[in-house]
């Protein structure tokens, strides 16, 4: 049998946490023939809850999880770790500037970026999912400088799931038969669902989306704003913010990430820019990928046209100026 895979989930007595630890117990993520250690780490007033969330996990027997560390103490959270999933952050509670979340934010994602670098397995990839998740990724990277720079990355795969969803629902197709959507850019309201090379698989054969769905007016107008701000409209309808879905995508990231993406298939990533499609090298943005042995490829030579190259440039922007108050921040 292999060897136990120690997956580590910060911010797990939240609600996403609450969602993802189940998925991972039962081998969403890395397949039903592989066994897992949690690690869970949260703040000591989420230490009871998370307590809770221990014994829940003992109760439901997962034949896979072989063990649980239940942890506020982040170098124990941290010890030998082979995958980190990065949920804990500070909420924007109402009232606060942009700029305090940002502050309390990165200066978490430091200090776990120290705990993470010497304590963690060597090769342990990173997914960033809190908020905001590509700059929080930046820090971690630029704070954890011998962790390689390809071992982290941050979700946009719950957007990119969305824009599947959107598009088998107006075709009214299997989800299944929907690929190579695109998210560019930032996980927020700037970032750019894509589906220039979108196809749907048909009797026909593989057709474009752009063919199929034949109203250009909605695919570049209101379906990139039902994606862009789908995670308001869960809130609005929930009152609580998406957790089962982001749960589940985080399970895809991580999945595709280490088993592969399946022939002819790209997902997106946020992961560290080398400049290609002409965004600036050093933001973490969200690319179109391809996975193999466990590394990411960005997909090349797409052709870009001129509404999608603005939209390309706009979130690369706003990732630009978070970049640098988050810097500021940390002055
Ligand atoms: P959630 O589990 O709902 O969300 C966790 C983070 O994921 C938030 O930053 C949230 O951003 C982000 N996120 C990214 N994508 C999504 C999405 N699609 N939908 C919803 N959220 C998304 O938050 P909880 O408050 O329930 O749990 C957070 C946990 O983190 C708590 O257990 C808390 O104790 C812990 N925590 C840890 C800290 C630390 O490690 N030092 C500091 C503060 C809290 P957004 O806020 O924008 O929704």
């Amino acid at each position: 049998a292999k060897d136990p895979v120690r997956v580590l989930v910060t911010g797990a007595a939240g609600q996403i946490g609450y969602a993802l630890v189940p998925m991972i117990a039962r081998g969403v993520m890395l397949g039903a023939d592989q066994s897992v250690i949690l690690h869970m780490l949260d703040i000591p007033p989420a230490a009871e809850a998370l307590n809770g969330v221990k014994m829940e996990l003992v109760d439901a027997a997962f034949p896979l999880l072989k063990g649980v560390v239940a942890t506020t103490d982040v170098v124990e959270a941290c010890k030998g770790v082979n995958i980190a999933v990065m949920v804990g952050g500070f909420p924007r509670k109402e009232g606060m500037e942009r700029k305090d979340v940002m502050s309390k934010n990165v200066s978490i994602y430091k200090s776990q970026a120290s705990a993470l670098e010497a304590h963690a397995a060597a090769n342990c990839k990173v997914l960033v999912v809190a908020n905001p998740a590509n700059t929080n990724a930046l820090i971690l990277k630029e704070f954890a400088p011998s962790i390689p720079e390809k071992n982290i990355t941050c979700l946009t795969r719950l957007d990119h799931n969305r824009a599947l969803g959107q598009v088998s629902e107006r075709l009214s197709v299997q989800v299944s038969d929907v690929k190579n959507v695109i998210i560019w850019g930032n996980h927020s309201s700037t970032q750019y669902p894509d589906v220039t090379h979108a196809t749907v698989k048909t009797s026909a054969g593989e057709r474009p989306v752009r063919e199929l769905v034949a109203d250009d007016a909605w695919l570049n107008g209101e379906f990139i704003s039902t994606v862009q701000q789908r995670g308001a409209a869960i809130i609005k309808a929930r009152k609580f913010s998406s957790a089962l879905s982001a749960a589940s995508s985080a399970c895809d990231h991580i999945r595709d990430w280490v088993i592969g993406t399946p022939k002819g298939t790209w997902v997106s990533m946020g992961v560290y820019s080398d400049g290609s499609y002409d965004v600036p090298a050093g933001l973490i943005y969200s690319f179109p990928v391809t996975c193999k042995n466990g590394e990411w490829s960005i997909v090349q030579g797409l052709s870009i046209d001129e509404f999608s190259r603005n939209k390309l440039d706009k979130t690369a922007e706003e990732l630009s100026e978070e970049k640098a108050l988050a810097y500021s921040c940390l002055a």
